[in-house]
């Protein structure tokens, strides 16, 4: 497998899954932009990734239609083009429903759709161009299941589904292939956060919320790593056919068996 000079964008790539991805990819050969929120960040995950130059970092609000232009623009303008996307930028929102504030569910939708769909927007146009390409959204267990305390999240999660399936279709006749990873918890600083905040609401300890809530439903109480993530991610960017589009790839120790 390897992914020689593919220009690829993952967003939210400053941390987490994101970071883990860009990494990979940057070992199988491919050119990454590290797109994030937190510009610091990304330009510093560059350095510390790709010494070589074959990282750079990009300011990116994935939910800023502005910024996603002028983001990809940059990646286009340096490489001539984008072969890749991993749309993978999120936020978590832990709320029961009835207290959930209209601004925080618009604000998680913004983040995870608005963002998926602006991103894969800017970078198709190139991937038509070039005659091929790879849209990678990163979905969750949360985009096949429901859980407590999770409606934006689940929501948008489940729309992902859909997105991947039209970008499919429409991308056919391109050669570009949309799929859609659905990990299990990854230990990442989006989890950790929300582990205490778990714990608040259902009035049980964090140890619980991870063994009880967490990890019950898996098949051996193991977390899900970034670099499972990673791998499959590799493989769905390095696919040489149309096999293998309009699919979500499920990676969570069993905790959701298809
Ligand atoms: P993380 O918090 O470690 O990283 C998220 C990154 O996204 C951060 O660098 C952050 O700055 C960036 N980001 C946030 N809002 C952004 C925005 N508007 N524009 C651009 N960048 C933005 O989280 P993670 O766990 O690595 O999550 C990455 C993705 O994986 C998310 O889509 C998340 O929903 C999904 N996911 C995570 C888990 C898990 O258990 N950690 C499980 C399933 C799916």
């Amino acid at each position: 497998m390897e992914l020689q000079d593919q220009r690829c964008i993952v967003t939210g790539a400053a941390s987490g899954i994101g970071r883990a991805i860009a990494a990979r990819f940057l070992q199988l050969g491919a050119r990454v932009a590290i797109a994030d929120l937190d510009e610091s960040a990304a330009h510093k995950t560059a350095d510390e990734l790709g010494p070589d130059g074959r990282a750079i970092g990009v300011r990116m609000d994935v939910s800023d239609e502005e910024q996603v232009s002028a983001g990809v623009a940059k990646v286009v303008s340096q490489w001539g083009g984008v072969d890749v996307l991993v749309s993978n930028a999120g936020i978590q929102i832990i709320s029961p429903l009835e207290e959930l504030a209209f601004a925080q569910w618009k604000k998680l939708l913004a983040v995870h759709l608005d963002g998926a769909f602006l991103t894969t927007r800017a970078c198709l146009p190139h991937m038509y161009a070039n005659g091929h390409g790879k849209v990678i959204y990163t979905g969750s267990v949360h985009s096949k299941v429901a859980s407590h305390l999770k409606a934006p999240y689940v929501t948008a999660k489940h729309g992902l589904l859909g997105l991947a399936k039209v970008v499919a279709l429409e991308g056919a006749p391109h050669h570009v292939a949309a799929n859609v990873i659905c990990p299990g918890f990854v230990r990442t600083p989006l989890v950790d956060r929300q582990i205490p905040e778990q714990a608040k609401d259902l009035g049980i300890s964090e140890k619980e919320v991870v063994r009880d809530v967490m990890l019950r439903e898996t098949v051996d109480g193991e977390f899900t790593s970034t670099d499972d993530i990673a791998e499959v991610a590799a493989f769905l960017a390095a696919f040489p056919s149309l096999a293998l589009t309009g699919q979500s790839v499920v990676a969570s120790h069993g905790w959701f068996m298809a």
